[in-house]
């Protein structure tokens, strides 16, 4: 298979693991996965229909993406019933979603990138058209699962190149939802992170733990985030925060999310128009330029395509986004973007 220019992407975001650990392992088929039980969402509110597939990421020429491990903490909604409730439960839910990630890769799925020689090896074979698998870079969604900073080389051998210290809030940092700052011990985090060149994803962080975590100079990116300039929630990026990342030479991921495009949009409402998340990216490219702006799909992550823009109702659609940007930079925002900050950063 050739990957033309035209039809590949890179993405910022996918929960992989995750859909596996709820049982939609996507290594089924398209028709298989919409089998099983819907994703159960909001209470009171409808199922929720998945669409990612290892065949769908394929199809729609994805050569590589953030796959995240992210473990689910114990609770009501947005918690889950039966999640973790201390640092080794979830640390044991991270190895089981690695241990999904090594399972992929023995069955020729995805190929794991756990270092910089990797990394150029894959972007390379895949840029000159090689038939290859889905490239993941591992991300930690959520710190939880990291006992201390001592425990962090430990993460970074098993290939986790990227961490986000919160979801909600961590022991680490306050995040959505849950504002405050680093803690402690999100304090050590950072610093470890430094020392073993990780970067930081900067998305669910709230903004007293981004401030705080700058000054540790790691790299900074937003894996999957929208401009709170179109609504006022911790979950989306201030442009003061937008700017920082610019300002270090890092990318926005842009999430084709309802809920993070229209301020109060609820399940069941009518689908936003796609042209609204492209107003998202236009924002945060009018502060940090085009070059900045990449794809965080996050689908599946939580949430099916009843909550996703209309047009988007299986993965390959995504390439519609991309026509609802000006000509010269949908390239970029599918492939060039996160490929080059890859190439330079990894
Ligand atoms: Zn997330």
């Amino acid at each position: 298979m050739t990957q033309t220019p035209a039809h590949r992407l890179i993405d910022g975001h996918l929960d992989l693991a995750l859909g596996a650990l709820e049982g939609r392992d996507p290594a089924l088929s398209l028709d298989e996965l919409r089998r099983l039980p819907l994703f159960t969402g909001v209470p009171g509110e409808a199922p929720q229909t998945p669409s990612v597939t290892f065949g769908e990421l394929q199809a729609a020429g994805l050569g590589l993406c953030f796959g995240t491990l992210f473990a689910r903490k114990g609770g009501a909604w947005p918690y889950t019933p039966g999640g973790y409730t201390d640092t080794e439960g979830a640390r044991q839910e991270a190895l089981r979603s690695l241990d999904w990630y090594h399972r992929w890769q023995d069955a020729g799925l995805i190929r794991l990138l756990p270092n910089r020689t990797a990394l150029m090896a894959h972007l390379n074979d895949w840029e000159a058209g090689a038939d290859l698998p889905l490239g993941v870079a591992l991300l930690m969604e959520g710190a939880d699962p990291v006992r201390g900073a001592d425990d962090l080389p430990f993460w970074a051998e098993q290939g986790v190149r990227l961490i986000g210290p919160a979801w909600r809030g961590t022991r680490y940092a306050g995040g959505t939802g849950e504002p405050g700052g680093l803690t402690e011990a999100g304090h050590a985090l950072l610093q470890a992170m430094a020392d073993l060149n990780l970067t930081l994803d900067a998305s669910h962080l709230d903004d007293a733990a981004f401030w705080d975590a700058l000054p540790y100079g790691t790299r900074v990116i937003a894996t999957h985030s929208n401009a709170r300039h179109f609504i006022d929630s911790n979950r989306l990026l201030s442009d003061d925060m937008i700017r920082a990342i610019g300002e270090r030479g890092g990318v926005v991921g842009v999430v084709p999310a309802n809920f993070f495009i229209r301020a109060g949009w609820r399940t069941g409402q009518e689908r936003v128009p796609l042209q609204e998340l492209s107003e998202h990216a236009r924002h945060i490219a009018g502060l940090i330029g085009w070059e900045r702006v990449a794809l965080g799909s996050d689908f599946d992550g939580g949430f099916g395509t009843e909550q996703l823009p209309a047009g988007l109702e299986r993965y390959p659609d995504l390439h519609q986004l991309a026509q609802t940007l000006p000509a010269e930079h949908r390239a970029g925002f599918l492939w060039d973007n996160w490929a080059r900050w890859l190439r330079e950063h990894y």
